[in-house]
């Protein structure tokens, strides 16, 4: 029978409870023996730490073992690492992760083989993709080449009907058929001629995805519901001037994504060869929302964005490949009018942000082939070398799904920060990162 004389909560010491004194009476046979009695009979209280002889598992020999050696010291951790192979292999890889080598703990796959690197392996890739790369090469090398996905979200807002990502998929779907619907009429967007008619397929497409996505309550969904019409509204407001410098031409197309149909005329299932200079290419997929003819041979691409235009910086062209998608889709665009056999050039492609955070604003970049062909030359080096490092910077991280892996921006930036500061003889895998920092656009 035993107690727990200390508090190690509260670090104090703790009295028997009477039942403990009850049981000494009996014992004793001496119903007036009190508390004084019963702490001097149970002598000298045992600690976690067992003695040399009384051990119970392997846990309690060590405890007594260094008990024995004293204070903890070098000695004793390699003692304890010489034992357990496994502990010696992470206190190695610690060791790795804190020095300013970059190194295999730091995200440095060997021996890659080509094997991830576009250009070598021909597997169609993304914008999302690539600016996932551009972002962070951990978290990507986490996504798309481990395929660790992070566990459902199964928490619901109350306050939010549809996330991100649907509220972005469903304005898409009221753009594409109204745009769909007026052009087909050789129209161009009106307010005064169009605003009910918007209206009504915007009232069409949220009843479709209140029947897909019930709202938790009504507060919650009468409020997206104004958001998607104030939306709306600015969007028709914008395309109505933006269109008098052009006609909107083709919607929705993809290409290289062989599970949707594909949309004529320019849509495809095949994905697109991009030349990125010196004799190499990869091949490109997506879906493009919006191509407009401008002039004779003339195109603009754009894209729609539902949220803030906050990412996407105006004065940045390709923001280290963070914002490539303009670029690669007015190449792809070209590319998809020569199959079709029309003549066309990209003189514009940009993004569209007509959502309540975005008010109407429009970024467009110019092109650049060389500043892309540099971007995206460095950017498959980190796949060709195996070169997966944390982001540098704590605006690359955003709302990221695995700053539980990476142990958060803080920390893991800094790591970075201090591998790309050495400069010295350490055979110089981090070289492809630090040109990709270097690219300054
Ligand atoms: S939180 Fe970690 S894993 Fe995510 S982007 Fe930042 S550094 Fe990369």
């Amino acid at each position: 029978m035993s107690y727990s004389c200390r508090n190690l909560i509260e670090d104090r010491e703790q009295f028997p409870a009477p039942f403990l004194l009850d049981i000494y009476r009996s014992l004793k046979d001496d119903p007036a023996t009190d508390y004084t009695a019963l702490r001097s009979a149970i002598g000298t209280p045992a600690g976690f730490i067992p003695s040399q002889t009384t051990y119970l598992d392997e846990t309690e020999w060590w405890l007594s073992r260094l008990k024995e050696l004293g204070r903890p010291n070098e000695g004793i951790a390699a003692m304890v690492r010489a034992v357990y192979p496994w502990l010696a292999h992470g206190y190695h890889a610690q060791a790795e992760r804190i020095s300013d080598r970059f190194t295999v703990f730091d995200g440095w796959i060997k021996d890659t083989h080509g094997e991830i690197d576009p250009r070598l392996n021909r597997v169609p890739v993304s914008c999302t993709e690539i600016e996932a790369l551009a972002r962070c090469p951990f978290a990507y090398f986490l996504r798309y080449v481990l395929e660790v996905e992070p566990p459902d979200d199964y928490g619901r807002d109350p306050t939010v009907w549809l996330d991100a990502m649907a509220f972005g998929i469903l304005l898409h779907e009221i753009f594409h058929s109204f745009m769909a619907e007026i052009t087909a009429r050789e129209e161009k967007p009106n307010f005064t001629r169009h605003w009910e008619r918007l209206r009504a397929i915007a009232e069409e497409c949220i009843t479709r995805w209140r029947h897909r996505m019930p709202p938790p309550n009504l507060a919650a969904f009468t409020t997206q519901r104004s958001h998607v019409f104030a939306a709306c509204y600015t969007f028709l407001k914008d395309e109505e001037i933006h269109c008098q410098q052009g006609t909107p031409r083709y919607f929705e197309i993809p290409f290289g994504l062989p599970g949707l149909e594909s949309a004529p005329p320019i849509g495809s299932p095949d994905p697109v060869s991009i030349d990125i200079g010196e004799g190499k290419d990869f091949m490109l997929r997506g879906r493009i929302d919006r191509v407009d003819h401008k002039g004779r041979d003339e195109y603009e691409v754009w894209d729609y964005k539902s949220g803030s235009s906050r990412n996407i910086l105006e004065e940045k062209q390709l923001n280290r490949g963070r914002q490539i998608q303009h670029a690669l889709y007015a190449r792809a665009v070209e590319i998809l009018l020569a199959r079709v056999q029309k003549q066309g050039r990209v003189t514009r492609s940009g993004y569209f942000f007509p959502g309540l955070k975005g008010e109407g604003q429009r970024i467009a970049k110019p092109q650049d082939t060389l500043a892309l062909e540099k971007v995206l030359g460095t950017l498959f080096g980190l796949l060709r070398d195996g070169i997966f490092p944390y982001a540098p910077d704590p605006d690359f991280c955003g709302f990221c799904d695995y700053r539980c892996v990476c142990k958060g921006p803080e920390k893991a930036n800094a790591q970075t920060q201090m591998k790309l500061e050495n400069r010295g003889a350490d055979g110089n895998p981090f070289e492809p990162m630090r040109r990709l920092m270097d690219c300054d656009d």
